[in-house]
């Protein structure tokens, strides 16, 4: 059994949990497996009316649910609060996306011949998440799973047990029949092998360290894998953008949430013109901050989410400033009432693209600034990096704007917003090494969540038998 502590007060115990060890991975295998063929062969009313369903209950104890969201994770009520929503959206997004499951019938290149393509369910999917966006992430894998027939094993991150284990009893409660979806919690490391190897498909949210293991445990029974991996997106400021919206960009998408996010701006690239204004008034909107405990409605700015995490974050902060760049902001102590992983964030001038800092994703509030001196320099810059996630540009023309999409290397690109944020309804996902294996959401979960079978049916009535045996003789376009 695990305790699971409240980030913003380690005196608040949220839960104590029973981690999962091998044997209960077989379990759930089997129970998922057993599960899926009546859940693939449900038909669609049902399906459809059990997602709506969930995305209701969810909706009828938000609050409770914001509320345990915050404590464990550490993210600010409201924050939690539109995260909870979201996924209430999100379930009832694909409770519509199991009645647009549409096939295909095509009449084939054969007199004669009519061909479907229908879209089957991959099976069993085990489903690992990170803590970052612990209940959203989930039910968005969750809910696309489910709409196109499979069944899931979720395996949250051990550091957020327990909205996972909320989420999944709401599910339970909606209906659905046992052993459709199933939780582990606990170390991955103990049975992620194990599963990966023997589930059907994986779909994995988290580091690229871990990304990389789960593709090569994946390769061994060629399992279908998606990886949503880190980011180190860049947010582009050019000299005509218009200040106070590109200062509001860069603080939302690099600081706020604790920059912990994925798609964080957390490389801000510059052009001269603007470079001291801006980073004075994001220095001084940063210093305005009130950093506290994220149940307090005047918090802006809560704890880290993990121990391990804030250590990652202050060892940043501490190289970056051996190695030269200027800190702005982000020396002072912090005051807050109760003990969590508090922490000022940080903000760093006089930044080079060969320094960590700007080269390895942190997943905090630590960012540097990087002064170009034109949009073409901008452009490089923001393209040197090994992630490919998203990436965003603030400016006023829309051919730099145009000319930014068009030279971007990163999956996602968003203009005068910051580089995080998404909607369900569109593929969310960056390219590799950020993303492999296809992207989520949108019309994207499809391709993931099922297989295509394509029947050939030939009618003899509807054709000239003459003309099929010409087809079948001549073989050149047999292939
Ligand atoms: P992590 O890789 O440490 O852990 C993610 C999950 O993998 C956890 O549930 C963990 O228990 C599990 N895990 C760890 N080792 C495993 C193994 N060997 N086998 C099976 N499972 C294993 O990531 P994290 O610290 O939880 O999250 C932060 C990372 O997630 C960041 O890199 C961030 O960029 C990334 N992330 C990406 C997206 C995206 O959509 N691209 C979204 C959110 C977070």
């Amino acid at each position: 059994m695990e305790p699971s502590l409240n980030p913003s007060d380690l005196n608040d115990v949220v839960g104590v949990y029973h981690w999962s060890d091998v044997n209960d991975a077989s379990t759930a295998l089997a129970a998922a497996r057993q599960a899926q063929h009546g859940w693939g062969s449900a038909n669609l009313p049902t399906r459809s009316e059990l997602l709506h369903n969930v995305g209701d209950r969810i909706l009828g104890v938000a609050d409770n649910l914001a509320q345990l969201l915050s404590r464990e994770q550490g993210k600010l009520l409201s924050d939690a609060l539109a995260e909870v929503k979201r996924s209430a959206q999100i379930f009832h997004y694909f409770a519509g996306e199991v009645l647009r499951n549409n096939g295909q019938f095509v009449r084939g290149l054969r007199d004669g011949f009519m061909i479907s393509v229908e879209r089957e369910p991959v099976g069993t999917v085990l489903l690992i998440t990170p803590w970052n966006f612990p209940m959203v992430v989930p039910a968005w894998k969750i809910a696309a799973a489910l709409a196109f027939g499979n069944s899931v094993i979720l395996k949250p991150s051990e550091y957020t047990p327990g909205i996972a284990v909320a989420l999944t009893e709401i599910i339970a409660d909606a209906g659905f029949p046992a052993g459709v979806v199933n939780l582990l919690i606990g170390d991955g490391q103990l049975f992620g092998q194990h599963l990966v190897e023997n589930v059907d498909a994986v779909s994995f949210t988290g580091s690229t360290t871990v990304g990389r293991i789960i593709l090569g445990q994946a390769s061994k029974n060629m399992t279908k894998v998606q990886l949503e991996l880190g980011g180190k997106n860049p947010l582009v400021v050019l000299d005509d953008a218009d200040l106070d919206h590109a200062v509001d960009v860069a603080l939302q998408g690099s600081i706020l949430q604790m920059g912990q996010r994925c798609t964080a701006s957390s490389r801000l690239i510059v052009t001269r013109g603007i470079h001291d204004a801006f980073a004075d008034r994001l220095t001084r909107r940063v210093a305005d901050l009130r950093i506290g405990h994220a149940l307090d409605p005047d918090t802006q700015l809560g704890p880290v989410a993990t121990d391990r995490q804030l250590a990652r974050n202050l060892e940043f902060v501490t190289e970056s400033k051996a190695a030269g760049a200027e800190l702005l902001h982000g020396d002072g102590a912090v005051d807050v009432r109760t003990q969590g992983y508090y922490m000022q964030p940080a903000v760093f001038a006089g930044t080079r693209s060969d320094m960590r800092l700007n080269i390895e994703e942190v997943f905090g509030p630590v960012v540097g600034i990087i002064q170009v001196g034109d949009i073409d320099e901008a452009i490089s810059v923001a393209n040197e990096t090994d992630y490919a996630l998203s990436s965003g540009i603030c400016t006023k023309s829309l051919n730099a704007a145009e000319r930014f999409r068009r030279s971007s290397t990163a999956g996602m690109v968003m203009v005068n917003a910051p580089t995080a944020g998404i909607d369900y309804h569109v593929p969310f996902g960056g390219k590799p090494p950020s993303g492999f294996g296809g992207r989520e959401n949108g019309s994207a979960a499809q391709e993931f969540y099922t297989e295509s079978k394509v029947t050939y049916t030939y009618n003899p009535q509807e054709s000239s038998v003459d003309a099929y045996q010409l087809n079948s003789a001549t073989k050149n376009d047999n292939i």
